[in-house]
């Protein structure tokens, strides 16, 4: 038994050692070998997982949807990256924008690659003229052996940095930009599949990213616009209320200049009434003369203030109206009947002209005191700028609901051109000046506000100087 347990022990030990040796064996060769098995295993399963293989077409089509969309630079950017990052796999990807100001690359998006905070990068001109600007891909791989000097040392540095191909973004044979991709996380070449993909995606976003480029610029430039209006209006609404306080001082001065002037001018008035009435005693022809002058000076004064006042309370919104129903046929004959003193004393003649004769009232609703004003103030007009012939007032029917009062003259016309500068406050006609100084220019601009103010309109019709002038005013019949 001992013998056989010593060969038992024997044969276990000699198969124990022969065993371990084995097992020596294999791990050393184990070890040996694990680290290329591993990389190949890890190669092979990056293959597998990241594989090149990609349909060219889908690719092409799917990204120049998405670069056409992009208008906004971060999100074309973000798409370019997104694109090219499915189908290559790259471990770093990025795109370079040349600033034109700063003659240099600035990163405008960089996913992967170890650049730190770095954002520009000097470009080479070499570079630029040999290969990017046609259009050509830079292989890095294949340029470091090729360049020399200035370029070299970027090829060095974009190498040191991971970047193994680098597409160029060109507008009319311009580079404008750079997209840099990384190695491929399978480990392969590019090939020339990626190549082409490349290309053509290259020059698509070459496209969208200019466009966006104008796109930001629009955008700046609105900006700046819209700063501009905000400021021009602000400058206007302060200079706005400016004028509107001036405007309220001086309708203020107006009115109380005009209050104040109104009592000294209606003793003048009263005084120089009573001299040429003999109140002080006969006077002789000097002293009515120049006594009438004052009288006559003392009524257009007061005639001014009456008008600023007016003006005044039309534009505090102070005027009050009276409308009553008024025979506007009695009214014409009234007035034309008061002025012919006036037209006679000039030699003129002034005739009412009734055109709506089958009709013994004509009703209209006014404030009688301010239509009167008005059709005084067309007459007194006619009177004042005519030297030879008359005047003639006639009314006639519109239309079955307004009226027509027109004041026909034969005086001095009216340029075609100052038809509506004569409506405006202080306008006067261009020679008028020089002919007839006792004038303000405010008639015809309380004429019109107290026309518009009945519901009507006021016009005028001249053909030219010399040849008369017709002021028309168009009014509402009164309804019954
Ligand atoms: P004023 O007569 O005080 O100048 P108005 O406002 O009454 O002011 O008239 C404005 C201007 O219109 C006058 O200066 C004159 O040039 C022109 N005008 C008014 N009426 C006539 C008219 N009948 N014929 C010619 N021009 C006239």
């Amino acid at each position: 038994t001992v013998v056989w347990l010593g060969v038992g022990l024997e044969m276990v030990l000699e198969l124990f050692f022969s065993g371990f040796t084995t097992g020596i064996l294999v791990l050393i060769i184990g070890v040996s070998v694990f680290t290329k098995v591993r990389d190949f295993f890890y190669h092979k399963a990056n293959q597998y997982f990241f594989s090149s293989l990609y349909d060219v077409r889908e690719v092409i089509e799917e990204a120049s949807e998405k670069l056409a969309l992009a208008l906004e630079p971060e999100k074309l950017y973000n798409s370019i990256c997104d694109v090219l990052q499915k189908p290559f796999q790259v471990s770093a990807i990025g795109v370079l924008i040349f600033d034109e100001k700063k003659k240099k690359y600035e990163v405008k998006i960089n996913r992967g690659f170890n650049i730190g905070n770095k954002k520009y990068f000097k470009g080479s001109l070499n570079l630029k003229k040999k290969y990017t600007s046609k259009g050509e891909l830079l292989i890095i791989e294949e340029l470091i052996d090729k360049t020399r000097g200035e370029s070299k040392k970027l090829i060095q540095m974009l190498d040191e940095l991971g970047v193994k191909v680098v597409a160029p973004l060109n507008v009319e044979g311009d580079t404008i930009g750079l997209i840099v991709l990384g190695k491929k996380e399978s480990g392969d070449n590019f090939n020339t599949d990626d190549f082409t993909v490349l290309n053509v995606i290259g020059q698509q976003a070459a496209i969208s990213v200019k466009n966006s480029m104008l796109y930001e610029e629009t955008l700046e430039f609105n900006k700046k616009l819209q700063e501009g209006i905000k400021q021009a209006t602000k400058k206007l609404q302060k200079a706005n209320i400016k004028l509107k306080k001036l405007d309220a001082t001086k309708t203020e001065f107006l009115s109380i200049a005009s209050h104040q002037l109104r009592t000294p001018l209606t003793s003048i008035k009263g005084f120089s009434s009573l001299l040429l009435n003999n109140g002080y005693g006969k006077l002789n022809d000097k002293q009515r003369k120049t006594i009438e002058k004052i009288f006559i000076s003392n009524e257009r004064l007061i005639t001014l203030v009456e008008d600023l006042l007016n003006i005044s309370r039309m534009e505090q919104g102070r005027l009050e109206y009276e409308f009553e129903k008024l025979n506007i046929k009695e009214l014409l004959k009234e007035i034309v009947g008061v002025l012919s003193i006036q037209a006679s004393h000039k030699d003129l003649y002034l005739k009412f002209k009734d055109e709506i004769k089958e009709q013994k009232e004509v009703l209209i609703k006014a404030d009688k005191k301010k239509l009167t004003e008005v059709i005084s103030n067309l007459i007194d007009n006619a009177v004042k700028y005519t030297q030879q012939g008359g005047i003639i007032v006639k009314l006639s029917r519109k239309n079955k609901n307004t009226i027509l009062i027109e004041v026909i003259d034969t005086g001095i016309g009216i340029d075609p051109k100052e038809k509506d500068k004569i409506f405006e406050k202080f306008g006067r006609g261009d020679d008028i000046e020089a002919m007839h100084s006792g004038g303000a220019g405010l008639g015809l601009f309380i004429v019109k506000k107290l026309t518009e103010a009945h519901g009507g309109k006021v016009f005028v019709e001249s053909e030219g100087k010399g040849k008369g002038t017709t002021f028309g005013l168009e009014l509402p019949v009164a309804s019954s």
